[in-house]
């Protein structure tokens, strides 16, 4: 048995940009006996689950529900719909999008990366990194691939390694304005039910996501939301494919159930998480974490350091990346965050590790659980020795104050 006895007093304060904090009631959720997965009871239970998924990814089409993380339904999103040696065009927006071009590679596909050039003044870091897509710069590529080589393009929606979200339907639209058939392969991992998305509305042919962020799940599974055009490609698709295939899962998912053993417990959990946030309001939920992001935002300022990223429109609603001053390692502050005050932080990720934290601000974060957070930080900084300009806690509960509204205690109408 792994020792488990290492809890100190009170709860950790999970603030990284997921896993997010799980909630009791998921947790209890859980708890329930795991039951037969080919028995009466589960279609009842997986009904409910793909009917409550197609609510979230706010579509008509199908959502393929796999007992794995994230990378898994990146795999499964390029499988299904490609070929060996196919080109891709992919937008480097930070560390996710690189990893996804990486695992493209390994596939045997043929991606081409389109960045903003450039290095940021202020901070001496990747400009590509510090901005939403580039919708233009997509659609310029497009319209030079006139014998229409490029099968498809892939963006990740909330780069969860700066803290930055891109306009989604802004791409559907370079993509149509530039004649061009590609398909749209989209990760919002970190943004599904956190921050606005439309599956149907914004025309992706495939989302992929998972269950650790918004949905407040732990981790282990992860989706992909299909359009009739991805169903279609599906069917030429030649990259080799066996337990990631949809054919066969959308098929036996009609019943209610699955080809293998789904992870029941888990499937609890998301119905209760569906509950929740459907009791809650997706706007609503939306807009609480559009306004604890503001509020996160308006501490770091008042501290004088820079967030990463750098366009008020496509600040991240799920997490906001302080960077710290040249020479302060942000990963020796957050070990001094995380050993005084219980507090984990996420780390830079690729290019930026040592240059910037990241707080996660998604799923059940509220005010009071965002001011304890911004507390150990502010706290941990000035212990790290870091010249702060002010207090961003009392910034932060300005800003929260200024935006308070009443808590919703009863569902929606
Ligand atoms: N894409 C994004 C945007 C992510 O944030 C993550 C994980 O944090 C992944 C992909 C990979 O997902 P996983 O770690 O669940 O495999």
């Amino acid at each position: 048995m792994p020792n488990l006895n290492f809890h100190p007093a009170g709860r950790h304060s999970l603030s990284i940009p997921g896993p997010s904090p799980v909630p009791d009631r998921l947790l209890r959720a859980m708890s329930y006996p795991t039951i037969d997965h080919r028995g009466p009871e589960f279609g009842v239970l997986g009904h409910q689950v793909l009917a409550g998924l197609q609510r979230i990814f706010q579509t008509r089409h199908p959502v393929v529900v796999y007992p794995a993380s994230g990378t898994g339904a990146w795999e499964a999103a390029l499988v299904n719909t490609l070929s060996p040696g196919d080109s891709v065009l992919m937008y480097e927006t930070g560390h996710f999008a690189s990893l996804w071009k990486k695992m493209a590679e390994r596939l045997g596909l043929r991606p081409e990366f389109v960045a903003l050039p450039g290095t940021c003044a202020e901070t001496g870091l990747p400009l590509s990194w510090r901005h939403g897509v580039q919708a233009d710069l997509i659609g310029q590529r497009l319209r030079d691939d006139r014998e229409h080589q490029i099968k498809a393009v892939c963006v990740v929606h909330n780069e969860t390694s700066t803290g930055v979200t891109s306009d989604i339907a802004a791409v559907r639209r370079a993509i149509d304005a530039a004649g061009h058939p590609a398909l749209l392969l989209v990760d919002t991992i970190s943004g599904l039910a956190s921050a606005d998305y439309r599956h149907d509305a914004w025309g992706v042919d495939v989302t992929v996501s998972g269950s650790q962020k918004g949905l407040m799940l732990p981790p282990g599974i992860s989706f992909n939301a299909l359009s009739p055009k991805a169903i279609a490609a599906s069917h030429t698709a030649r990259l080799p494919k066996a337990f990631w295939a949809w054919d066969e899962i959308v098929e036996i998912n009609k019943t209610g159930y699955w080809p293998y053993t789904p992870n029941t417990n888990l499937l609890y959990a998301l119905v209760e998480a569906i509950d929740m946030i459907e009791n809650e309001g997706l706007p609503q939920v939306f807009a609480r974490h559009q306004r604890l992001a503001e509020a996160c935002r308006a501490a770091v300022a008042a501290w004088g350091l820079p967030v990463q990223s750098a366009d008020a429109a496509t600040h991240s609603p799920v997490l906001t990346g302080v960077v710290t001053p040249v020479g302060v390692d942000a990963d020796a502050v957050r070990r001094l965050i995380y050993e005084h005050y219980n507090l984990s932080l996420g780390t830079g990720l690729g290019q930026l590790k040592g240059r910037m934290f990241r707080i996660g601000h998604l799923g059940e974060c509220n005010d009071l659980s965002l001011l304890a957070t911004l507390g150990g930080c502010e706290m941990g900084l000035r212990q790290a020795g870091v010249a702060l300009r002010g207090s961003g806690v009392a910034a932060a509960m300005d800003s929260l104050r200024a935006t308070a509204v009443p808590v919703a205690r009863h569902p929606v109408s």
